[in-house]
């Protein structure tokens, strides 16, 4: 059962390092031969329609002889002038005027955090080949070589008709525009999509010829008759493997009874992250148990602190009971019970005992403490209730995550509690704990009794003068100083995001794309990006800072004064990011003061240096208050 789950883990890798060697030829097909050949094309095209010009031109001068002198002299000169016609020469320059830059190759590199834990025996980029995968590698070169053979007679039977103009293929796409026979005669192609399926066939080929190439040297390299064992080092022990595939329900996380018992131990944390988890356990002996899904599967795993972290999935036989590689108990609770007092390690591998069981701390709530009344609001993840906390009576906000959403995203909806748990602020909307016991999960918060300030703005304001209006700038000037302090980029600031509690008090809230750096660089492709809120710098180069949200700040002036209006109002994302680029910017609202929209126009300046941090936003607000 376990030698199933790690060889599954290296056909993955296995997998993976095939697709990294796919992408990387495509990639360089495309760039070498592809876009080469398809230029040479377009040049063939050409001048087969020059050839085919001259002759109907020839035709008509030769069945044109009418004769008269000027009949002849004018086809004399329509003659030479025909004869003068040089298709060749025609198209001559074509493909140095139209060929584009070389562009530059895009390279696919292995993420080496995916093979970090396996002390090894994966190695970045490079195939594994043990005793797990060497049939499996086998199969795959099989299968790959019968790819090849396919796309060879594929390919065989198009070159014929295909009418020369692939003809020399395989120089053309090795070698490029210069491998091709410029002298050869250029009839236009039968039908368009022959040279182009001829292309497919080809850069198929060579993607498939790569990877038959890197599992035969490796299998070549490694005696695959005599692959070395491979039992990978995971960092979770899969003492309980059978639960990994969740094809058995009798295998998962079992009956009420069981869960129930469970949920009252101190030691259970529930779905808490493992990144919370490790930061729990402390000293050798430490340990909990939580929760994880995997392949939909739920598990519970045991966590110690022994030398380092490690976490072992509890292991449930047939008949229902928990075991690790020792005694089996009807219950996790005994189980656990069983392993602390009996001092037989976790597992004899790693020797891990336990000594301390790490209880829940405050902020960890209890779900059915937690009781729901009425809907406020919709966040990204879920619905977020009205609620009251059975244990203190206190009426709170709850944002709850939606069951079904994959577990990646439910890891992301609870980094917000972990960001806000360790803030403390008038201006910052409070975190009072979060529910991970069970599903939904929850972050749960102070209630602020008005809500989204960007409704309030727009149903309420009305009655408020720029006094009261800048009085919400300086609370939200204050949020941000605290957050800057503690190096909290928000990346999301907008009125939609702050709330607006008693006497008008505005907190900030949403803290979904929050990051504790002092600068943040998005690599991958972001999705949802609030463009007319995100400064120019953070839209074209990814490059987050403090000084991003200032640029979201004055946006967020700009709402307040304006009462809640859209800013660019009728220009649509792109359009807004290009007058911006070309220096425009929006115009103060109604009724706001030179001096305040003075220091809108400084948090939008073009380069973030230039911008004011926010104490000094707070101050020069501050200072418009008192005036
Ligand atoms: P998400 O971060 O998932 O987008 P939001 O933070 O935007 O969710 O919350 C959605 C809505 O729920 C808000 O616009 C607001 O109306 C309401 N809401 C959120 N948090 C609170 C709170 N602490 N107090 C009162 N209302 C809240």
């Amino acid at each position: 059962m376990y030698s199933e789950a790690c060889r599954r883990l290296h056909r993955e890798h296995n997998e993976y390092v095939l697709l990294l060697a796919e992408a990387t030829e495509c990639e360089r097909a495309l760039r070498t031969a592809a876009l080469p050949a398809l230029l040479d094309l377009q040049r063939r095209q050409g001048e087969a329609t020059a050839t085919s010009w001259k002759n109907i031109l020839l035709e008509v001068v030769q069945r044109s002889d009418f004769n008269t002198d000027k009949f002849r002299e004018i086809q004399s000169k329509v003659d030479s002038t025909v004869q003068n016609l040089k298709p060749h020469e025609e198209y001559k320059e074509f493909i140095e005027k139209y060929k584009s830059p070389p562009s530059t190759p895009v390279s696919f590199t292995f993420d080496e955090s995916l093979v970090e834990d396996t002390s090894g025996k994966l190695q970045p980029n490079q195939l594994t080949v043990d005793n797990l995968t060497v049939e499996w590698l086998k199969e795959k070169l099989t299968e790959l070589e019968g790819t090849l053979q396919d796309n060879r007679e594929k390919q065989a039977q198009l070159v014929p008709e295909a009418n020369g103009v692939c003809k020399n293929n395989n120089t053309s796409l090795t070698n490029g525009v210069n491998g091709i026979d410029r002298h050869s005669p250029p009839p236009i192609p039968a039908t368009a999509s022959e040279p182009v399926k001829l292309l497919e066939l080809r850069m198929a080929e060579r993607k498939c010829a790569k990877q038959a190439e890197m599992i035969r040297s490796a299998l070549a390299e490694l005696g695959c008759e005599e692959a070395p064992s491979g039992c990978p080092d995971l960092s979770a022990e899969t003492v309980g493997v059978d639960s990994l595939d969740g094809s058995s329900p009798d295998h998962q996380v079992g009956t009420l009874e069981a869960e129930r018992s469970l949920v009252e131990q101190e030691w259970f944390h529930g779905v808490l992250p493992r990144e919370e988890v490790v930061r729990l356990l402390r000293a050798d002996g430490d340990y909990l148990v939580r929760e994880t899904t995997r392949n939909h599967a739920r598990q519970l795993v045991l966590s110690v602190c022994w030398g380092q972290h490690k976490h072992f999935i509890v292991q449930t036989t047939p008949e229902g009971h928990y075991r690790f590689e020792g005694a089996a108990f009807p219950s996790v609770a005994e189980l656990i019970a069983w392993q602390r007092t009996s001092g037989v390690p976790v597992t004899a591998r790693s020797g891990a005992l336990l000594r301390r069981a790490v209880p829940r701390e405050t902020w960890e709530l209890n779900n059915d403490d937690v009781q729901l009344l009425d809907k406020i609001g919709r966040g990204n993840f879920g619905d977020v209730y009205k609620a009251r906390l059975k244990t203190t009576g206190q009426e709170v906000a709850v944002k709850t995550c939606r069951v079904a959403l994959p577990e990646e995203q439910k890891r992301t909806f609870l980094q917000e509690g972990r960001i806000l748990k360790q803030y403390q602020h008038p201006n910052i909307v409070r975190l009072i704990g979060i529910a991970v016991q069970k599903q939904p999960i929850m972050i749960v918060m102070e209630l602020v009794s008005g809500g989204s300030l960007l409704t309030f703005l727009r149903q309420r304001a009305g009655v408020l003068g720029a006094r009261a209006l800048l009085a919400m700038c300086r609370d939200a000037a204050a949020g941000m100083r605290y957050l800057e302090s503690k190096n909290c980029i928000h990346r999301d600031l907008a009125a939609r995001n702050c709330l607006v509690g008693d006497d008008h008090a505005v907190k900030i809230s949403d803290f979904g794309m929050s990051r504790e750096e002092e600068e943040y660089i998005v690599s991958g492709g972001m999705k949802q990006i609030p463009i007319k809120w995100t400064a120019p710098e953070a839209l074209n180069y990814g490059k987050y800072t403090s000084l991003c949200d200032v640029w979201s700040y004055g946006v967020l002036m700009w709402e307040i004064f304006s009462k809640g209006e859209t800013p660019y109002a009728g220009m649509t994302n792109s359009r807004a990011r290009e007058k911006i680029d070309s220096g425009y910017r929006m115009p103060a609202p109604e009724g706001c003061g030179e001096d305040v929209y003075a220091l809108m126009l400084r948090c939008w300046e073009y380069e973030p240096d230039k911008r004011p941090h926010f104490h000094q936003l707070y101050t020069a607000i501050d200072n418009i208050y008192n005036r």
